[in-house]
């Protein structure tokens, strides 16, 4: 078997410089779509709306038989307006439930705790207006206001909605939009200095350095 892995490293040698210069970045995260083509089903990341942690609508082809589990995210962002999860609470749910309805046993006030445990929270609350007004609150609510502050906290953290923070399931704590993203490819939390190589299917560090694997280059190597 060794033999095999040997011949594709070597492969992956003979590739190398051949892109140089080349643009090679692919933001799989701007490939999102705002509906599927599927005809049943949706349950699969093969689904371009679960894919991106959205839920199905009506300009979708997948009608009554949707099963997406991302249609029932009211459950932990309220029903005001439809939300998406965010790149890295929708692969945190994917590795933990497997339907709609596992989806709604996940309990959120355990949720809402393990986040309010992360070493950047009380960071964060001084950081940014929205979570410090939301802390202060939290501190003096009443019972029959919990849940709609819970799902406040979540909007802010876990959707796709713009705000300065979002929680990181892979590093367990707050990070700024501006300085962390999480790759839908390589599923995982990157530094924004990262970028994703599409040819070598992977991110890569240093927006001005050429991708270590095949020597392509960033978009954003032009302005640097
Ligand atoms: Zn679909
Ligand atoms: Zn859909
Ligand atoms: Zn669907
Ligand atoms: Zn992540
Ligand atoms: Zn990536
Ligand atoms: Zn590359």
């Amino acid at each position: 078997m060794w033999i095999d892995d040997y011949s594709d490293d070597d492969d992956e040698e003979q590739n190398t410089g051949q892109k140089s210069g080349q643009i090679t970045e692919k933001n799989p995260n701007d490939e999102k779509k705002d509906k599927c083509k599927c005809s049943k089903g949706c349950t699969k990341r093969t689904c371009a709306c679960f894919k991106f942690g959205s839920g199905c609508n009506a300009s979708c082809g997948c009608g009554p038989s949707c099963q997406n589990m991302f249609n029932h995210l009211e459950y932990f962002f309220g029903n005001e307006k439809k939300y998406s999860a965010n790149p890295c609470f929708s692969n945190w749910l994917v590795e933990n439930v497997k339907n709609a309805d596992e989806l709604k046993q996940i309990d959120r006030n355990q949720l809402q705790e393990r986040i309010m445990k992360a070493a950047c929270y009380s960071d964060a609350c001084g950081f940014d207006d929205e979570l410090g007004k939301w802390a202060k609150k939290w501190k003096k609510i009443s019972n029959d206001e919990k849940l709609d502050h819970i799902q406040k906290f979540f909007r802010m953290l876990l959707s796709n909605e713009d705000s300065r923070y979002y929680y990181s399931f892979c590093r367990e704590d707050f990070e700024q939009e501006d300085c962390t993203w999480h790759c839908v490819k390589c599923q995982e939390c990157n530094d924004w200095r990262e970028w994703h190589c599409g040819e070598c299917k992977k991110c890569t560090y240093g927006i001005s350095l050429p991708c270590n694997g095949c020597g392509g280059r960033s978009e954003m190597s032009n302005i640097c």
